[in-house]
């Protein structure tokens, strides 16, 4: 979604499984995180580090007001000096999740990921270059493309964040540090025209995988709707994706099970090769669908329309029981 700052912030709707019940403190048993801005390039390399003096310097210079700042092995992590013990649970849990994004999605390394833990829903939108009170009940967003520059950011949400189970924490992490690495290969946000069922389900997914989720646990309001209606036409618009739609959670399982049945049906390379391959086309002058077209030609040897005819079949064998 597009907000007044040009700010592309991309929410995540979450399953009701991972939505609080009772209030839990972050609890960083053994914090790996080391604070204070005390890491510079490694070793000798003449390459600029992503968390770097540099980017510590950028990532306060947006903060408003006294920060603390954490530094965990990818992630650096920025709040208010108060929260040390929130902040340090922070950064091990964003150490994990560019862990597993890096893993899942086969990337070198795992990306640099920087977190911000604003207090208010205020601090928030000033963070992530929109209106105030849009992003209120998010639990976190990604601004991944951004006018004023920086590395694309996490925020978490300052209060629904914290309120989310562990799993849900997990979950939330990985799949917004998926679209913040992501971003930063694309040297951004996606290009104009990647649909966003891809780039969520990509992330979705890899919350699924890194949390150990099963979709019989995730996806029951989507089995519901199958057995009542039976599979969607098409694979979900953009628009279904938007915090407003009434669907949207339908829609991120409907995206997360079409990159599951990817990786299925063509090994777990397919996914970012698929994504990768999307963006490739977008950037060469083609639209979103004639790129999925092309990506899904080159990457799983078959066309959207036998695809979706296929993840209909899939979504049923994977939330129906026989
Ligand atoms: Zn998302």
């Amino acid at each position: 979604m597009l907000t007044a700052g040009g700010t592309l912030a991309l929410l995540l709707l979450l399953p009701p499984l991972l939505l609080p019940s009772p209030p839990s403190a972050p609890t960083a048993s053994a914090p790996t995180a080391a604070p204070g801005p005390s890491a510079g390039p490694p070793g000798d390399t003449p390459a600029p580090d992503p968390l770097g003096p540099a980017a510590l310097q950028d990532a306060l210079d947006r903060w408003d007001g006294p920060a603390r700042t954490v530094r965990g092995t990818h992630a650096l992590v920025v709040g208010p000096p108060g929260r040390r013990a929130a902040l340090e649970a922070y950064a091990v849990l964003a150490d994990a999740a560019a862990e597993d994004v890096a893993r899942l999605l086969a990337l070198p390394a795992p990306p640099p990921l920087i977190v911000y833990a604003p207090t208010d829903n205020a601090a928030l939108a000033r963070l992530a270059g929109g209106e105030p009170g849009a992003h209120a009940h998010a639990a976190a967003v990604t601004v991944t493309r951004d006018p004023t520059g920086g590395t694309p950011r996490v925020l978490l949400g300052p209060t629904a964040f914290d309120a989310l189970t562990d799993d849900g924490r997990r979950f939330v992490l990985t799949h917004e540090a998926v679209h913040a690495a992501l971003a930063l290969r694309d040297g951004g946000g996606p290009p104009a025209g990647m649909p966003r069922w891809l780039d969520e389900g990509v992330a979705d997914w890899v919350a699924v995988v890194a949390t150990g989720l099963t979709e019989r646990e995730l996806a029951a309001p989507l089995a519901e709707r199958l057995a009542r209606q039976g599979p969607p036409e098409r694979l979900p618009a953009d628009a279904a994706f938007d915090s407003a739609s009434a669907d949207a959670d339908l829609a991120y399982a409907e995206a997360r099970l079409a990159c599951a049945m990817v990786v299925r049906d063509h090994g777990p390379a397919a996914l970012p090769a698929l994504r990768t391959a999307t963006a490739e086309a977008l950037r060469a002058g083609q639209d979103g669908a004639a790129a999925l077209d092309t990506a899904m030609r080159a990457v799983l040897d078959t066309d959207p329309a036998t695809f979706t005819e296929r993840w209909q079949h899939y979504l049923t064998s994977e939330l129906l029981p026989r």
